[in-house]
């Protein structure tokens, strides 16, 4: 029996974590669940953001569901006790190192989209950011010149079996939607690249039936607000995909649907939606608990290879959407609850 671990976090995390959780109940799975404490919630009750239970448990999960960590009465704390510390914790005891952003628009929501409605429509794509590497986690510092002026640097680098892991998921990630694979980097100026192109070019002999095309990330920020309609999934480095990734996120809408996975390679994964925990509106059954709901649908997806019930999870949010069902960030009325009821009853 497939044990998910459940991280509700601070803020909304607890909210739609909930409703997510009621939809996967729903699906009737045989899913065991366990929950614990994280972020700044976990700070109150355990003294840390991320306690040795709650590391022991994402470990010993099949999948972890996680909400959402930051609580404004944390903003004092010294830097290792902050809530934010416990997901950059997560990633890196978990090997998490592949980063997907599924990016789509759901019926309705084209004046949602920062892109003309003509062109929103056809957005339907997953960009997969390497996590681990490139120019965020080469030597840095500050130093001063021969001449007195101040200079920062910051080592951009990769090695052939970092790009050759992410390559491997973009190629996965491609193969089980339309079989297209676009790989972005700037292989024109930058030798780390020249690097990543070659070894995806390598990887590519073990996948014959995908699609790959290589474009310059300058010209990949163009098409995606141009005609993003002919990506199906981008793979790309840390920084590149830091950028495009949210540039994609606004273009398909509220930031209130867009769910996320991040993947150690083997299949386990941490899911959890783009959004942070809203202290704006946390407690208020505000929250749209969609993004959440398609998380957990990735994690059945890409953790449980329950391809039929994610399709199912997907297909009931665009139901319920479609049949009118709206938070207010939608500019609807529903509460987080209600709109979990839509979902849930959508399943059929
Ligand atoms: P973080 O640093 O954790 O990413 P943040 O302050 O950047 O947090 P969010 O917590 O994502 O941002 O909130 C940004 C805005 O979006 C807020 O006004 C919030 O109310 C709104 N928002 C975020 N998630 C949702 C949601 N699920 N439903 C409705 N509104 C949301
Ligand atoms: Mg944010």
């Amino acid at each position: 029996m497939p044990l998910i671990a459940i991280l509700p976090g601070d803020g909304i995390g607890p909210e739609v974590t909930a409703e997510a959780r009621r939809v996967l109940d729903a699906l009737d799975l045989g899913l065991s669940f366990e929950e614990a404490p994280v972020g700044g919630a976990a700070y109150f009750s355990a003294g840390h953001p991320l306690p040795p239970a709650t590391l022991d448990l994402a470990k010993r999960a099949d999948a972890i569901l996680f909400g959402a960590v930051g609580d404004p009465r944390c903003d004092a704390l010294e830097r290792h006790l902050r809530p934010e510390q416990a997901i950059l914790g997560l990633r890196k005891e978990l090997g998490l190192f592949a980063n997907l952003r599924p990016a789509k628009l759901f019926p309705g929501l084209e004046d949602a989209s920062a892109l003309r409605p003509e062109v929103a429509g056809a957005i339907d794509m997953v960009i997969v950011r390497e996590l681990n590497g490139d120019v965020y986690f080469g030597e840095k510092g500050m130093r001063t010149t021969a001449s007195g002026r101040r200079e920062g640097y910051d080592i951009m680098s990769y090695d052939e079996d970092e790009v050759a892991r992410i390559a491997k998921v973009g190629f996965e990630t491609a193969r089980v939607r339309k079989g297209k694979l676009c790989s972005v980097d700037k292989a024109n100026v930058l030798e780390t690249s020249q690097l990543w192109r070659d070894v995806v070019i390598e990887i590519s002999a073990q996948y014959p039936d995908i699609a790959l095309t290589h474009m310059y990330v300058d010209n990949a920020a163009m098409q995606l607000v141009r005609n993003p309609g002919q990506f199906d999934v981008i793979v790309t480095g840390n920084l590149f995909g830091d950028i495009l990734s949210d540039q994609a996120s606004m273009c398909a809408g509220s930031i209130g649907m867009l769910p996320s996975a991040s993947l150690d390679g083997s299949g386990k994964g941490l899911f959890e939606p783009i959004h942070g925990s809203a202290p704006d509106i946390a407690g208020q059954g505000k929250a749209n608990p969609c993004a959440t709901i398609l998380s957990a649908a990735m994690l059945l997806r890409y953790s449980l290879g329950m391809d039929a019930a994610a399709d199912r999870v997907e297909s009931a949010v665009t139901a319920a959407l479609t049949g009118g069902a709206r938070t207010a960030d939608l500019g609807g009325t529903l509460s987080t609850a209600a709109m979990g009821d839509a979902v849930v009853k959508a399943l059929g």
